[in-house]
């Protein structure tokens, strides 16, 4: 069994507490393999330590030692395509108006950081100006606080649309999608003029690179610091490889939203097969949910580019809710039935409800991954999209100590494995865990 062995004052060691925690009896989740190595971290600091470095040069005892019973423990999964959950949405203004949206957002943090995502992209669906306007300032980077008691952390927002193909358009309301014609000014105006540029709430603008405008547009958001993913989109091939050439560095749901894989013209999926000597290849977002792929089409995507695949749930506020109908933004409705959620007017996939963790295991189980690897869609490969592969998705020396301990469970039918998260850990303090419900 797992156990908390608190260490006693040996004179050697400095007497006051350090803050430190030391995890043994555990497998590191580390490139592509699972180590048996512990690992140290700080409370104080929040991050990842030289345990060697400090037992042997420092003489630092850690305050407590945690035994995991063999258990796994990995980088806190990061989420980039969250729509919103617990009944709350990022692209709604509730009826408090601004106080009542920020609040709304701290109480999905709190929550979702029992899942295991300790860091995360709120996602807003298109909307008018007026909503990012007021909206996007409660969805920046909210790390500079480093307070675990937060929950999970934002890592910026996620702006999917509202520049997207009106044939493509899934369920956003047509209505509201625009053209970046004159390039980055249309984008200004549409976000905010505040909200583009160094200090930028936004993390990641998915569009589609063939509207007019585009490519200059997503040049400049890429110069500065603005990551740009293709999605929702008519683009050819040829298309979808201007904009990666100009900067962009990601897919938006792969296969969703896009023309399907044609043998006379790829498309944008077609990105995956291109020579690395060409171009880039692109990180791609992958809902693993069983309702939007084929776990065929999962399988290929990750066969063609293993370093890119990136799994999101692009869950939405209804994701733990009881089945029913629902309104939905702009007089449409949702009918939810388990874990598929449809619009009611044409019976489109609405998004999904389904929990990161399990989109781990789903690919776990159809794709014949390792566990690792599987752990990679969630940590390293996010992470490296965002450019914080120093800070998230790591158990280097220096990252941020967010950390999940994990169980891997015997799931009987077909010898197929599911993952459960069993603790949470953010910057060094433990912020969950499954026996106490911390
Ligand atoms: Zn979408």
């Amino acid at each position: 069994m797992p156990s908390v062995v608190a260490t006693n004052g040996d004179s050697d060691f400095a007497q006051r507490s350090s803050g430190v925690t030391k995890f043994t009896n555990c497998l590191l989740a580390k490139d592509n393999d699972l180590v048996s190595e512990d690992l140290w971290v700080s409370s104080t600091s929040g991050k990842i330590l030289n345990g060697q470095e400090l037992l042997f040069e420092h003489r630092t005892a850690p305050d407590q030692i945690i035994d995991l019973g063999g258990r796994i423990l990995s980088p806190g999964l990061i989420e980039t395509q969250l729509n919103g959950a617990y009944g709350f949405d990022f692209s709604v203004i509730p009826e408090g108006g601004a106080a009542a949206y920020g609040k709304g957002v701290l109480r999905v943090n709190k929550s979702l950081v029992a899942t295991g995502v300790t860091s995360y992209l709120p996602t807003m669906t298109s909307q008018r100006p007026e909503v990012y306007h007021e909206a996007l300032q409660y969805l920046g980077p909210s790390g500079s606080a480093r307070d675990p008691s937060y929950g999970s952390e934002s890592l910026g927002a996620h702006c999917e649309g509202p520049f997207m193909n009106p044939t493509k358009n899934g369920i956003h309301n047509v209505a509201v999608l625009r053209q970046p014609t004159c390039g980055i000014s249309d984008i200004a105006d549409c976000y905010g003029a505040a909200h583009i540029g160094q200090a930028s709430p936004i993390k990641l603008i998915t569009l589609a690179p063939e509207l007019p405008g585009a490519l200059s547009s997503i040049h400049a958001l890429t110069k500065s610091g603005i990551k740009v993913s293709i999605g929702h989109s008519e683009a050819t091939y040829e298309e979808a490889k201007s904009a990666i050439k100009v900067g962009a560095n990601m897919i938006t749901h792969l296969f969703n939203a896009m023309r399907p894989l044609h043998h006379r013209n790829p498309g944008i999926f077609g990105l995956l097969g291109t020579p690395s000597s060409s171009i880039r290849k692109p990180y791609f977002g992958i809902i693993a949910d069983g309702i939007h792929l084929h776990q065929t089409s999962i399988k290929i995507a990750w066969n063609a580019h293993p370093e890119g695949l990136i799994l999101v749930t692009d869950a939405m506020r209804l994701a733990g809710m009881p089945d029913g109908i629902y309104d939905w933004t702009n007089g449409s409705r949702i009918v939810k039935q388990g874990a598929l959620l449809t619009l009611e007017e044409n019976g489109k996939i609405a998004g999904s409800s389904i929990q990161l963790v399990d989109c781990v295991t789903n690919f776990l189980n159809w794709t014949g991954a390792s566990v690792p690897e599987a752990l990679k869609a969630v940590t390293e490969t996010p992470a490296r999209m965002l450019g914080l592969e120093d800070v998230k998705g790591t158990l280097k020396e220096g990252a941020d100590a967010d950390l999940v301990v994990l169980s891997l469970q015997d799931g009987g039918v077909g010898g197929e494995r599911k993952i459960v998260v069993d603790q949470v850990w953010k910057f060094g303090t433990k912020v969950f865990d499954i026996v106490s419900k911390v």
